[in-house]
């Protein structure tokens, strides 16, 4: 098992300069870094190989995630915007392939978060999505590039809300680049137990993100972190697992994220290092 965290827990903005986290992240114990899928699509070739060159020097992965926005649905039954979306996500696969990013993950089989004031056609929605991914899964094919397919909870999307929906999606789409991901947070409101839903997606599982019910690190919660580690390690799970708190309000990530009061105990930056860098030991010590 390889842990990462994503750099939002230090930043208020999704689309900032990663170059720092990558070093880090390396002191701060990590294998991973996880990167915005927006952030990198429009990035210059000479910055993603800088990205490339000192995740490389500090011996991490990189990984990216996003949660499409409407006008990239790749889910959309109006042609225009589900090509916008496929085109968008291509050229992210392009980019990640100059940063050597092997693995995507997040809401890139629809939009996220879903606009409940339309109609929900689960069924319509869910068979251009499966055409949508198979055609993005095939361009990320001769790149090395794996998508790993998020499982959020209802209130963020509905094309699947938990991993037995999850896995009966990947089955559909038949790609062997395309996994399940999911996400502690989500599963503590859709799933039974956090051991069951690990095992029944086996060897589907392609990435991992956790956090606490409340988005805070891994064990300032009551997420039953040695249930998780158990299934992991019965599955023989040797993939990515990347952490993914949430804890201070403020800017386009505390409003997406609906981070509406502080969760961090007014913590300044090097609290937060200290925080996540305990959690990471704790981590390790019921996953490993
Ligand atoms: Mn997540």
């Amino acid at each position: 098992m390889k842990f990462g965290t994503y750099f939002a827990y230090w930043e208020r903005e999704w689309d900032v300069d990663f170059f720092p986290y990558i070093s880090k992240v390396a002191e701060l114990g990590f294998d991973i870094l996880e990167v915005s899928g927006g952030g990198i699509a429009d990035l210059p070739e000479d910055k993603l190989i800088a990205l490339r060159e000192e995740a490389k020097r500090c011996g991490i992965t990189l990984t990216a995630c996003i949660g499409l926005p409407a006008e990239y649905n790749v889910s959309s039954s109006d042609r225009t915007i589900r090509g916008n979306g496929i085109a968008y996500m291509k050229k992210i696969l392009d980019n990640m392939d100059i940063a050597d990013i092997r693995q995507i993950g997040g809401i890139i089989y629809a939009y996220w978060p879903v606009d409940y004031s339309i109609p929900v056609e689960k069924e319509k929605t869910r068979e251009i999505s499966i055409e949508s991914v198979r055609e993005l899964a095939d361009y990320a094919k001769p790149k090395g590039i794996t998508l790993t397919l998020e499982t959020v909870n209802r209130f963020e999307q509905y094309l699947f809300n938990d991993a037995a929906e999850a896995t009966q999606f990947v089955k559909d789409v038949d790609r062997d680049n395309v996994k399940v991901m999911l996400d502690s947070f989500h599963m503590n409101i859709e799933e039974d137990n956090f051991y069951d839903p690990i095992i029944n997606t086996g060897k589907y599982l392609g990435h991992y993100h956790i956090g606490e019910a409340n988005r805070k690190v891994p064990g300032k919660g009551h997420i039953p972190w040695a249930e998780i580690g158990r299934a992991l390690r019965d599955i023989n799970y040797d993939g990515t697992i990347v952490m993914e708190p949430f804890v201070k309000p403020g800017g386009g990530v505390g409003s997406d994220i609906k981070v509406w009061r502080d969760l961090s105990g007014d913590a300044d930056d090097s609290k937060l290092d200290e925080d996540i860098r305990e959690s990471l030991i704790f981590l390790k010590k019921q996953f490993i």
